[in-house]
């Protein structure tokens, strides 16, 4: 069954028309063997029953004679046994050469009514009663003929041995009685005699259904492959498919069924291949991007790291992961627009790989970050290399009229000494990172294991600064803003102090950047302004409801989401009014989009703080931002101040700037005014506010008595939220 399941359909399709074919031939032949058969079977009865008829005219003949007296009865019986069955031969039967035909092998018998055979071709004289027939037991087949004769005639049928063959042959009898004689008249004969003809029927249909099936089969082979072919066609195709090559097969002129299913699977196969292609590029895609970096074309972290790990797993002595990261970028980013970034990213890649040997490689692994690993080179190689590529660079940018000075921190980990694996020199780099660029220079920075000491102190530091934070170990102190000209005291800043129990006086250079990189600095800012919103009354009552306090927020808090809220939560519980306080913030906000800081200034402003950019000259110090954000006032840094006395283009500058900050309406602050040498300067360019030593150190200030109702206003809630 299983084997025919799997039988091609073709040769399955071709064995049912045969069979059909044969069952339709077969069933036509047998209903027409039946009827012809029977149609001569009726014609040989007809003739031994006319056999008998004559016979019994003949015997009532010899009757009517025999009661004359003319014939005695041996007489009669001898010429009854010529008439009916011709003459004795000498082998002692009859010759059956007689007038009436009962067929090739038909004779008469005549029996008495004892089964005495008065008249047999090969058998008279001899009594037959007890003859059986020789196929059918116990049938005793004389007996039965005279039983039929005398009940008025009929026919019988018995088996009997063919005279002249060795076979028995089913035979056919007419038995009739005569009562004057006491005998019985019996025409028989072999049935095939009268139905032979009809077995040519079967030859005929034998040779007949020979022929429809060959016809059958060829027409129907050639209807089968007329299915077949195509489909195999077809089969091939969906075989190469699912192999993954789609092509088109052979169409058939025909448009039935079979030619729509062929021009349906070209067009399925034309769909899926374009599908597959689709995908393939998808994937190919994909898999680019896993590896890739599309911005400067270079591979990406993931590829990095099994670089190094192969090489490593190779057996490498020695090896370096140097990172290359872009001083502020993400301002440059914001002046230049991000594509020229993009422009600047891609050709940092591109120099390092013209100046990198064979067996070094670079990614870009994170934003403005790239890594670089290199083997076996001498680590003073490592200078050369970032040497040589500094200038490449610079030679590219400004072959491309990119006038933007990119700057870059260093730093590496080396193999095997601080790590085996990618992720241990990657880490370790990392480390040596972040002392670059809190460090803000451009030195090469190598890790050490005295790194990893420090950020476990850093982890220290910040768990004491929450400690202080919540704990109000931290305080404030107010330095003074003067006017050159009055010398009165026009503003004020509010300076965060730490005395820590444990670790004593720490200065703000320290915990500020500490709490900026523990994650403190959104408490440590609602902290510190609430704290000058609660002292504001007395550094009012001190010098004048007219000054302004200036606080500065740090800009992991400025750009910060809850920013707003804080400061607006803040502005309620206290009941200031925002226009008697600058909010101090440096250009360090500006790494954060531009808009975004542009719509917080102006929330700020339309609350009615003033805004102060501080320690211009240290940062960026893009002009681009003075022209961009709408703020109050510009504070020159102190490194700026500390050089007038000795450089006349820092006072040129200072002059400039001045000059624009007049023109844009901003009020302007040098900051860290030691001498009267720098008051002097920045007296003839035109300076008139300043703070710095010269004038007042940071103090804090002396809780005076306020009146009660103020007290009530301001003071129900002095806890942060
Ligand atoms: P800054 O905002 O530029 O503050 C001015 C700094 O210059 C103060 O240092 C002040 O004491 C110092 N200074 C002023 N005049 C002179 C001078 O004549 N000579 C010298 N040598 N120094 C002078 P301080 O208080 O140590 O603060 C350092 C920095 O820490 C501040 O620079 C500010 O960036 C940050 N900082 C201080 N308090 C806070 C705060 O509450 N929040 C935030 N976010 N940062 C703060
Ligand atoms: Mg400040
Ligand atoms: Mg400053």
């Amino acid at each position: 069954m299983k084997h025919w399941r799997n039988m091609a359909l073709s040769k399955r399709l071709l064995i049912y028309i045969i069979i059909l074919v044969l069952m339709t031939v077969c069933a036509i032949g047998a209903v027409s063997y039946t009827i012809s058969k029977r149609a001569l079977d009726d014609k040989g009865k007809t003739i031994l029953e006319n056999g008998v008829v004559m016979a019994s005219a003949y015997l009532d003949e010899l009757w009517e004679d025999y009661e004359r007296g003319y014939y005695t009865y041996d007489e009669v019986v001898e010429s009854v046994r010529v008439f009916l069955n011709g003459q004795l031969t000498p082998a002692g039967h009859r010759d059956l050469n007689t007038g009436i035909d009962l067929g090739e092998h038909g004779y008469f018998i005549i029996y008495d009514s004892k089964g005495n055979a008065v008249a047999h071709p090969t058998l008279e004289n001899q009594n037959l009663w007890d003859v059986v027939d020789p196929i059918r037991e116990g049938y005793y087949l004389v007996q039965d003929q005279i039983a039929i004769a005398k009940k008025g005639g009929g026919y019988a049928h018995y088996a009997w041995a063919f005279p002249t063959e060795d076979r028995i042959g089913e035979k056919i009898t007419y038995a009739q009685y005569m009562p004057n004689w006491d005998w019985i008249v019996v025409a028989t004969t072999y049935e095939e005699d009268f139905n032979k003809s009809a077995r040519s029927i079967i030859l005929v249909l034998i040779l007949s259904a020979g022929l429809f099936s060959a016809i059958g089969i060829i027409g129907a082979s050639m209807f089968v492959t007329s299915i077949t072919k195509p489909m195999k066609r077809i089969l091939e195709g969906m075989k190469d498919a699912s192999g993954g090559q789609f092509r088109q097969i052979e169409t058939i002129s025909r448009n039935d069924e079979v030619g729509q299913l062929v021009v349906g699977f070209n067009q399925m196969s034309c769909a899926i291949e374009k599908a597959n292609d689709h995908l393939k590029r998808q994937a190919d895609r994909i898999t680019f991007l896993a590896y890739n970096d599309v911005i400067s074309e270079l591979p990406n972290r993931n590829r990095f790291s099994d670089y190094v790990n192969q090489r490593v797993e190779k057996g490498i002595r020695s090896g370096y992961v140097l990172q290359l990261d872009i001083k502020d970028f993400k301002i440059v980013n914001s002046t230049v627009g991000s594509e020229v970034g993009d422009f600047i990213l891609k050709h940092v890649g591109q120099s390092f790989l013209a100046v990198k040997d064979e067996k070094a490689m670079i990614a870009r692994t994170s934003g403005n970050e790239f890594s670089i690993w290199f083997e076996e080179i001498h680590q003073s190689d490592l200078i050369k290399i970032i040497n040589a590529f500094k200038r490449v660079l610079n030679e590219r940018l400004e072959r491309n009229q990119i006038k933007q000075t990119i700057d870059f921190h260093y730093a590496y980990a080396v193999y095997p000494e601080h790590g085996r694996d990618f992720d241990t020199l990657y880490k370790h780099t990392s480390i040596a990172m972040k002392y670059a660029k809190e460090n803000r220079d451009l030195k090469v920075y190598r890790f050490e294991d005295t790194m990893l000491e420090v950020i476990e102190n850093d982890l220290k530091m910040s768990k004491l600064l929450e400690y202080a934070i919540y704990n109000q170990e931290i305080t404030v102190a107010y330095q003074n803003k003067v006017s050159l000209t009055s010398e009165a005291v026009v503003g004020v800043e509010a300076l965060a102090r730490w005395y820590s129990s444990t670790l004593g006086f720490v200065s703000p250079g320290v915990f500020i950047p500490a709490i900026n990189r523990s994650n403190l600095a959104l408490v440590f800012g609602q902290y510190m302004l609430e704290q000058v919103f609660f002292e504001h009354h007395f550094v009012h009552r001190k010098f004048g409801e007219h000054i302004k306090i200036a606080i500065n927020i740090s800009p992991i808090f400025f750009v910060e989401k809850q920013f707003i809220s804080i400061v607006k939560h803040a502005v309620d519980k206290f009941s200031i009014d925002p226009k008697q306080f600058v909010l101090e913030i440096t250009e360090d906000v500006f790494i954060s989009d531009l808009d975004n800081i542009k719509g917080t200034v102006a929330t700020l402003k339309a609350m009615g703080f003033s805004i102060s950019l501080d320690d211009f000259g240290t940062g960026y110090s893009s002009l681009n931002y003075l022209k961009n954000i709408d703020i109050d006032e510009v504070k020159i840094d102190k490194s700026f101040i500390d050089r007038i006395t000795s450089d006349d283009k820092t006072v040129a500058m200072l002059a400039a700037i001045r000059r624009i900050t007049e023109a844009y309406d901003y009020e302007v602050v040098a900051e860290g005014v030691e001498t009267i040498e720098q008051i002097g300067i920045l007296k003839t360019v035109g300076y008139d506010t300043v703070q710095g030593f010269y004038y007042s150190k940071p103090e804090p200030i002396q809780y005076e008595e306020v009146s009660l109702s103020e007290m009530m206003d301001n003071t129900d809630d002095h806890t942060i939220t």
